[in-house]
């Protein structure tokens, strides 16, 4: 039978933290091979500008410094394959991963980056309306909005950014939020209140999403102190509500936190012993390119670390070694060679 080969890395994700650990492990020349998914970058690509990422003091657009972390993980022969994955099984090892078009792959680590996704206010009109007025990404389509009027639900920081982004093209920017208070810091806010094209509605949610059938053209809106609602004409509604892990593929595989982001401990490591998770994923917390790119460039030196273990000691020592007891018996170890 023909000899399977076995990866040494493979990274699923392409966002900031996918890529540093693919720039990481191809310089150490581990040879990864890095699945892009169908979005390169992830939600940085979709990001205007990038201005708090060290080394760059003027602002920097989110798909320049995708491509720039693509370029350099290149540089080093990260292999890119430009596929989902659609199927994991990390109880054999070498782990088996599957992409979408049915190819497996065998390798000795994973890091998982993932990511996350926009959340959806999961209201009526909502679905119907995407991509006919309802938008999670003012950098796609705020030119779209050109003179109009919008609404912006939400009061993080996307929610400003986003807001502030749309001011470029819209003629009038109404911020929806459920409170009274930003969730946003301070100099975000500063920038909102003072831009006189935004205006805020307090206390406020989305009940529905109003529409002719082939475009938004209102929203309807409930004073949550109130009681009262309103049917608020506009052309756009922009969601930045926060967002959730990708991490369906992996359900039942890794521990997760009830929101399903993949538990690590402060090496990355993931409940898997050469399972690695970094980014968003792994992370609600802090959300940043900067935190992406660090936290993949641990989990990238973590790997590296544990496949001279399993070099030196074969993968049930090694694994063994990290979980402080022998290896769960569901994990099945199968000889490297097929
Ligand atoms: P976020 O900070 O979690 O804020 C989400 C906002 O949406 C909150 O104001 C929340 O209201 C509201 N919300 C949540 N669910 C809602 C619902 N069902 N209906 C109505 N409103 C809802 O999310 P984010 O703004 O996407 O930011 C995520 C992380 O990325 C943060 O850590 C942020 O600092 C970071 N980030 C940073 C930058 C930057 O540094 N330039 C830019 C973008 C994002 P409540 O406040 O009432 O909970």
């Amino acid at each position: 039978m023909a000899e399977k080969k076995i990866e040494n890395v493979v990274i699923i994700g392409s966002g900031p933290a996918g890529f540093t650990a693919g720039i990481y492990t191809s310089r150490a020349n581990f040879d990864p091979v890095l699945f892009t998914g169908h979005e390169i970058g992830g939600q940085i690509s979709l990001t205007y500008e990038v201005e708090n990422y060290p080394g760059f003091p003027e602002p920097i657009s989110g798909t320049e410094l995708v491509e720039r972390f693509q370029k350099q993980a290149e540089r080093f022969g990260t292999r890119l394959v430009y596929e989902l994955v659609t199927e994991v099984d990390f109880r054999r090892w070498p782990f088996v991963i599957v992409s979408e078009t049915g190819q497996e792959y065998r390798a000795k680590a994973v890091i998982v980056a993932t990511g996350a996704t926009p959340r959806k206010l999961q209201v009526p009109g909502e679905a119907e309306y995407t991509g006919r007025g309802v938008s999670y990404c003012a950098t796609c389509d705020g030119f779209f909005f050109t003179g109009k009027r919008v609404v912006v639900v939400g009061g993080g920081d996307s929610a400003m950014e986003e807001g502030l982004f749309l001011t470029r093209f819209a003629k009038e920017v109404f911020i929806i939020h459920r409170r009274d208070e930003l969730r946003a810091s301070k100099i975000l806010q500063k920038r909102a209140f003072s831009n006189e094209k935004i205006q805020f509605i307090w206390n406020t949610v989305v009940e529905e999403i109003l529409g002719d059938g082939t475009k938004v053209t209102g929203v309807r809106l409930r004073n949550v102190k109130t009681g009262e609602r309103q049917d608020f004409p506009t052309d756009g509604v922009f969601i930045f509500i926060g967002h959730d892990p990708n991490s369906d593929l992996f359900r039942g595989q890794l521990a997760m936190d009830e929101r399903g982001y993949v538990i690590v401990d402060r090496y990355q490591r993931a409940s898997v012993p050469g399972v690695f998770a970094a980014g968003e994923i792994a992370d609600h917390r802090y959300r940043q390119v900067s935190t992406s790119v660090g936290q993949g460039a641990a989990a990238a030196m973590e790997a590296e670390r544990f496949l001279a273990e399993v070099e030196d000691k074969g993968y049930k020592e090694a694994a063994r070694e990290l979980l402080g007891e022998p290896l769960p018996s569901y994990i099945i170890v199968e000889p490297l060679e097929e």
